[in-house]
């Protein structure tokens, strides 16, 4: 039998810290990563053979569990038509019309390959439909890794930013502003200062990058006001939020309805899809139609679609979202109260789908700084006992977690029999 450490030795060889995306491997928490062989339902395989609970789901897209029948069917039917024509095909504008009837926001739709591209191209497309270079984002938001996003804050909420990754330009960061996440007057501060000169805000209405962190009440009512004052474009990034939060997104769940969205993930079922859209008036810049050159050899792929498609149309089944919520409250509530009982500072926070596990005193995460305050450390021994007992969470704490339709109410209370042991170990 090979291990998973052997593994990711062979792995090292020719793969940079043998991983093709960063978080995957499990850096900081003292083991190598587990290599999976294959998946079903709410259950990861690694290679040797063992079973894990997955609240992972592949960073997002497998909301209804892994190997999805019905997504795996849709694919297996198109198959044998061929992989990519490199033209049009029929079944892109099925997933168009079905994103724009559950997102009724997205007047226009363009699909990508990634979640990167959809952020990149909907900046793009920001900065040249108002003819303005200055972009705002916040702090531990992450959209991607694009260069005008790769930029983390400047000493000051009003300073330009400065790259957070050698390779991205000074003079292309200097271009974006990160204001802190939950502070409504820093962002109204900007916009007073500098606000014509912005030509978007990007935000993740539900934030799942620095663990899970929801929007305070006003927050993005907030950006929504600014924007109109000022003629700059609201962009949500629900690459992780949309069909998740609930069926149209975190902006159905808010109530807020920004100019552009992006989404990613779940709209491709598991296959490589992002995809970005909204007001017609602004969509229509993009080429061929528009002087806004975005584009993609493998956009729209007829495979992606289908499992996209296949995925979004389960979604619709009433009442998916509010079985999904209730499954994240009862595991979050079962975890605060395992966690009491043992004395461990810990709390959870959750939107829809997603969650997050903070180890902190502190009632409330709303930030960046706050984030960034809870204990590694006893994160770092939380995950080594759940692992150990066949739980595979998110390999950092400033991931999300999410949830599946496939997790049972056996699953959840394995995990919480596994948590109650974990915590009585720290
Ligand atoms: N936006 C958000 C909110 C994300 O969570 C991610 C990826 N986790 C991205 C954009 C980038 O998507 P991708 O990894 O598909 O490029």
């Amino acid at each position: 039998m090979t291990t998973s450490a052997e593994l990711f030795e062979l792995a090292s060889r020719h793969i940079p810290g043998g991983v093709n995306s960063p978080v995957r491997a499990f850096k900081g928490l003292h083991r190598p990563p587990v290599f999976m062989e294959r998946a079903q339902g709410a259950y990861l395989f690694d290679v040797e053979g063992n079973r894990y609970v997955d609240y992972v789901g592949s960073w997002g897209p497998m909301i209804t569990g892994h190997a999805d029948q019905d997504v795996l069917a849709a694919v297996r039917a198109r198959l044998d038509n061929g992989l990519s024509f490199g033209t049009p095909t029929a079944v892109e504008t099925t997933m168009a019309d079905l994103i724009c009837e559950m997102i009724p926001s997205m007047e226009m739709v363009r699909m990508t390959s990634s979640g990167t591209e959809a952020t990149m191209s909907a900046i793009r497309l920001a900065r040249g439909a108002t003819g303005r270079d200055k972009i705002v984002k916040f702090e531990g938001n992450y959209h991607g890794h694009s260069d005008s996003l790769l930029v983390k804050a400047g000493s000051g909420a009003l300073t330009h930013g400065e790259p957070s990754s050698p390779g991205v330009p000074a003079s292309l960061a200097e271009h974006t502003i990160t204001l802190s996440y939950n502070d409504p007057e820093g962002v109204e501060a900007c916009f007073e200062e500098m606000g014509d000169e912005i030509a978007c805000i990007i935000v993740e209405p539900v934030s799942g990058n620095m663990n899970c962190i929801p929007p305070q009440p006003g927050f993005l009512e907030t950006l929504r006001r600014v924007c109109n004052e000022h003629d700059s474009v609201l962009i949500f990034d629900e690459v992780m939020t949309g069909f998740r939060v609930a069926l149209g997104g975190a902006q159905a769940h808010y109530g807020v309805t920004p100019d552009l969205t992006c989404l990613g993930k779940i709209v491709g079922g598991g296959m490589p899809v992002g995809a970005f859209g909204g007001k017609r008036e602004i969509m229509q810049n993009i080429s061929p139609m528009g002087p806004i050159y975005q584009a993609g050899t493998l956009s729209g792929n007829p495979l992606a679609m289908a499992a996209g498609i296949a995925l979004l149309t389960k979604l619709q089944v009433p009442g998916f979202h509010d079985a999904l919520t209730q499954r994240v409250e009862t595991l979050c509530t079962g975890l605060q109260e395992r966690a009491n009982a043992a004395n461990v500072p810990m709390m959870t926070q959750s939107a829809g789908g997603m969650f997050g596990i903070f180890f902190t005193g502190q009632r409330r995460v709303d930030n960046f700084a706050q984030a960034t305050a809870c204990d590694p450390e006893a994160f770092r021994r939380f995950f080594g006992a759940m692992i150990d007992q066949g739980v595979y969470l998110a390999p950092s704490a400033f991931e999300a977690g999410f949830m599946s339709s496939a997790h049972t109410p056996e699953d959840i209370q394995k995990t919480l029999d596994a948590a109650e042991k974990a915590f009585a170990l720290m």
